[in-house]
């Protein structure tokens, strides 16, 4: 086990040889994960294990641990959201390979070596992202958001009323 990532990896070529790494990424260095972040402070946890399996694909799997700090799409406040990723890619260099590649793995398109580190981290970490975060407790954001109010379902029309209305008439 390598205790360090590098910014960059040659991935063909560490797969050949069998190789782990664990290490943080800082948040601030996922370029495209952070348009997305309330906050670039802190870091993620990653292992990375390169290897051979048995009918010969070359394959990255690892890990990607801990907390991001995403804005609640209902109360506008910043919540914490943790973040538990596990991947199994299997390294194709063409679509014809990507064909090839039994169903266990997720291919992954290796079109530059070596490859960053952070593009592989932020293909991950973007991918298993809600497209709309919100406070999973609702609690949390009535109490973050003082003028926080309470959709009143009473006062918009109802469609169903409209359609149940048209067939009476009929
Ligand atoms: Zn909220």
């Amino acid at each position: 086990m390598i205790e360090h990532l590098p910014d960059r990896l040659d991935l063909y070529a560490m797969a050949e040889a069998g190789r782990e790494l664990r290490g943080r990424i800082d948040l601030a260095s996922l370029e495209r994960v952070l348009p997305l972040l309330s906050s670039p402070d802190g870091a993620l946890q990653v292992t990375l294990e390169l290897g051979k399996s048995h009918d010969g694909t070359r394959y990255l799997s690892g890990t990607i641990e801990g907390t991001l700090s995403l804005q609640c799409q209902r109360c506008l406040e910043s919540m914490a959201y943790p973040l538990q990723v596990s991947f199994q890619l299997g390294l194709v260099h063409s679509q014809e390979e990507m064909g090839k590649l039994p169903d266990r793995f997720e291919p992954l398109l290796v079109s530059q070596e070596p490859a960053h580190v952070a593009d592989l981290v932020s293909d991950e970490v973007l991918l298993t992202l809600p497209i709309v975060p919100v406070h999973t407790d609702m609690k949390q954001c009535r109490e973050l958001a003082t003028d926080y109010q309470t959709p009143n379902d009473c006062q918009r029309e109802n469609p169903f009323a409209v359609l149940a209305q048209l067939k009476q008439k009929q």
